[in-house]
Order: C-alpha cells, then structure tokens, then sequence
C-alpha cells in the first residue's frame, strides 16, 4: 500500500472512532441546552449544531409573526446570526451520556448484582491490604456498604422499605478517612466525589449550592446519570458546617448548608447543572436520583472530645457508684465512645444527624501503626522507594531503628499518617541524589542516626564486604 493510502486509511480509522465516541453521548439543543431524552429528536444544522424541535418552532413562529424582531432595533451587525461566528460544539463535558439500550449489558453490571455483590468479609479483607489498623471502622464500613448496594439491587421490595445507610465518620486528621473512601470505592468500581463541606453555601450566596457535590459525582460517572445514582459522595470537613454560636448574622455557610443536605441525604430528584458546578444559562441540566447514592461525611469534630468526656465525668460523678471525676481526661480514644447528643452539643442539626443513621469513629494513629504504614500496605510508602532504587539495581533497607525514628518524629507533627511522606522526602533527597553517582553501590541500610542527622547511612558496595562510607555531601 502507498503512504497516502495509508494516510488515508488512518484518517478514516479516526473519523470512524470519533464517530463512535459522539454515539454514547446525547445531544443538547443549542437553544435551550435541553438533553435529547428530554425533548425528542434533534434538527442538525450545519456546523454541528442541533436544535430541538420546540425551539425550531419558536424560531419560525417568531420571524414569521414580525421578521426579525429586536435585531434590527438593537444595532446588532448583520452577521450575528451568521452560523460560523457562533461557538462549534457544546464541550463533552457539558453532554450526557445516553441511558443503555435495555438489552445491552450494562459494564458495572458485576458490582452491583445482588449475587455478585463481594461479602462484608471479603470487603474488609480487601480494605485490610491497603488501610492499616481501625478494624471497628473497616468492619462498620464493610457491613454498610454491602447493605446499601443489596438494598440497591433489591429495589423492588414493597413494603419492607430498607433505610438508607448514610454515614458520618469521626476521626482525627490524618486517620485515613479520605483513604478508607477512595479505597473502597476504587474496589467497588462506581464513581467517587470528595468535596468539601467549607465550600458549600445556602443557594445565592457566594459558595457552591448543595447540589454540586452531585454535579461532581456526575461528572466522575462520565456524565452518566445511571452510573452516578449508584455511586459514592464523600463530603469531608463536615463539622466545618456546625451550627455557629452566638452570632446574629444568619449563617448561610453552617446550619443552611445542613438544611440543604437534607434533601440530598434522605434521597431526591435533583436538578443539577452538567459539566459545571453552578446553574446558568449556558449550561445543560439533567435530573439525578440520590436515592441510591451512598453519603459518608467525615470530619474531624475538634473539641467534640472535651463534650464527650463532660457527658461522661458528669455520668460517673452522680450516686454510689461514681468514679473518680477524671476517669475519662486521659482516654486517647475517648472519640470512640461519641454518641448523638454530644454531635448535637457540637453544632448538627438533629434532622441532619437522623439521616446519617451510621456513626463511626476512627482512631488517633499510634507510634506502632505509624510503622506499619510505612511497611505493610500493598503500596506502602517505603516498597515505593526500595522500588525505584531497584531500578537502579541498588537494595534499600530501613533497619527498625530508623522506622521508630522517622514515626517518633511524625507523632510530634500531630497530623497523622500524613507527615510521613514530608519526612521521608527530606532526607530520600540526598540518598536519591548521590546514589546513581556511583555504579558500585549494592545496598543502603538506613538507620536511627542518619534519620536523626546524627550519623551516615550505611553503603555496602556491590560484590565486596560491609563497608560503612561517608555519603559524599550529605548531611
Ligand atoms: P484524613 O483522615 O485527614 O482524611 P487521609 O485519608 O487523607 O486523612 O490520610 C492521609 C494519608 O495517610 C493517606 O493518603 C494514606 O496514604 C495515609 N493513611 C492514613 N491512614 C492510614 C491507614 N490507616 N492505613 C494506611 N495509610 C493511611
């Protein structure tokens, strides 16, 4: 075959997939931004624009009652109306995804079949590979999520009507909230969104609407409405929208925003912009069920454990039975024991505490499960690194000493598992930069001295014996 054939060929090839591609969307009307389920099938003009049959009709009852009103009166140039000024296409990320034929297999089919659906076990099993520690939250979020998605596949249930379970995690920064989320719903396959609840503002002020945390989770679905009823919102920050106290403004980011939630939680039909987080006139907008859409808020409640161990001093302290009035001050897991009223003591509105029936606590990191972050997850922060040395064919270890330290020094920064990385990255710099110097390295132990930057790493050159050698520039 010549070039040009071929040229050919692959022009075609391309066409023929772009074709494909524009297929599995809808169309919007140019006019009024209305998706094709909604109004039945599209006129196609030139230049890749359609218009709906409705607004078609407009147009021509309009210019035929009196011309073409308003253009002429306005001073508006000839060639406004001239198709090639106008914007080509409305983006992809403005389209909806067009619902499935019924007989065609849907993708995701598999996760959410009540046969296939993975036990509570299984699911904790496969949480456990990733997310070290907090086996009551693991096990309540196993459990939960296997009754929401057969509450799901069991929609037709008549009178038993199975509650939504929503839930509202507690735990301090860093604990692995986000974490735990992003993990599940990467083994369930559906689409996550992670907002936070400090962005959100009641509708009209300045702030996104409730209703984008759903716009987001649409468009994690690739805009596919079927896929996103059935997926997973996590809203984090969520004590940030406790009710204010003593304030005489009204409170358009904290008690409204709960309000707003309502709706949402308890499952409703929404109407939400497409490609965009805020309604206007240039965007598309489409109906989304939250009915099956699974809410976890996460937060880190500060303070919530001073009115935990009020509550609880004030129990013991009453009667024959009373404790010691401190019983409680030195609880590191006192979270643990959170129950409605101290949320509602906190700053939540009791409607919105009723919809998230679930309620968990995780717990503060300690030294021991800080090191087995570092070493036992199947993408452990460590195995990252003895990864990209193996490349260079060089073996890095950590003795025990040097994972004590580096956890020692994470705990003072008191934000949890997050401080590692930071750690790590400070001094891997100097190991990253020197090793690839010299060929003849074989293997790094890195040990509590050169964390504390009190000593050097040891080198064991390839093919001879121990050798502990200055890193030339480091420390
Ligand atoms: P937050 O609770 O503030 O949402 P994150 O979930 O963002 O905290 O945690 C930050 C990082 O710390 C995560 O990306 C994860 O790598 C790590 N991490 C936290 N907790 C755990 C845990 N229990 N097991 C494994 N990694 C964790």
């Amino acid at each position: 075959m010549s070039d040009d054939l071929k040229d050919q060929d692959n022009n075609l090839e391309n066409i023929d997939k772009e074709t494909k591609n524009k297929d599995d969307y809808e169309e919007v009307c140019y006019i009024c931004r209305r998706p094709e389920s909604k109004v039945g099938k599209m006129l196609r003009i030139p230049n890749n624009i359609s218009i709906c049959s409705d607004c078609m009709q407009k147009t021509f009852d309009t210019i035929n009652s009196n011309g073409m009103p308003y253009m002429d009166l306005m001073g508006f140039p000839p060639n406004v109306m001239n198709m090639n000024t106008v914007q080509k296409e409305v983006p992809k990320n403005q389209k909806l995804k067009k619902k499935k034929a019924e007989e065609e297999p849907a993708e995701t089919a598999d996760a959410f079949d009540i046969k296939n659906i993975p036990s509570p076990h299984v699911i904790k099993g496969k949480l456990d590979d990733y997310v070290v520690g907090q086996e009551h939250g693991k096990k309540v979020l196993s459990v939960a999520v296997y009754n929401h998605y057969k509450r799901v596949a069991a929609d037709t249930m008549d009178d038993i009507e199975i509650e939504k379970s929503n839930m509202l995690m507690i735990g301090p920064t860093g604990s692995g909230k986000t974490f735990l989320v992003k993990t599940l719903a990467r083994l369930l396959d559906v689409p996550l969104a992670i907002t936070d609840a400090t962005s959100l503002t009641e509708a009209g002020y300045i702030g996104d609407d409730v209703e984008s945390v759903i716009s987001k989770l649409l468009a994690a679905a690739d805009n596919d409405v079927e896929r996103a009823e059935k997926g997973i919102i996590f809203i984090d920050e969520i004590d940030k929208i406790a009710k204010k106290k003593n304030t005489n403004n009204r409170d358009v980011s904290g008690e409204s925003v709960q309000q707003g939630l309502l709706k949402l939680l308890e499952g409703s039909d929404v109407e939400v912009p497409v490609g965009a987080t805020s309604k206007n006139a240039m965007v598309p907008l489409t109906t989304v069920n939250t009915k099956n859409i699974l809410f976890i808020c996460g937060g880190a409640f500060p303070d919530l454990d001073t009115i935990i161990k009020t509550r609880l001093n004030k129990q013991t302290s009453i009667g024959f039975s009373a404790d010691l009035k401190d019983k409680y001050d030195s609880d590191p897991n006192v979270l643990l024991k959170v129950s409605v009223e101290d949320l509602r003591e906190f700053g939540m509105i009791p409607e919105f505490l009723g919809r998230l029936p679930i309620m968990f606590s995780l717990e503060g990191l300690t030294k021991d499960m800080l090191i087995k972050i570092l070493k036992e997850p199947k993408n452990a922060i460590l195995k990252q690194y003895q990864k990209l040395l193996a490349l260079d064919e060089v073996c890095l270890e950590f003795d025990d000493g040097a994972m004590e330290a580096i956890a020692e020094k994470a705990m003072e920064k008191k934000t949890g598992a997050r401080a590692l990385r930071a750690i790590i990255e400070d001094f891997m710099l100097d190991i990253m930069y020197e090793i690839p110097k010299d060929i003849n390295i074989g293997k790094v132990t890195i040990t509590r001295d050169y964390i504390e930057k009190k000593g050097v790493p040891q080198i064991e050159m390839r093919g001879s014996n121990y050798k502990n050698l200055l890193l030339e520039g480091s420390n």
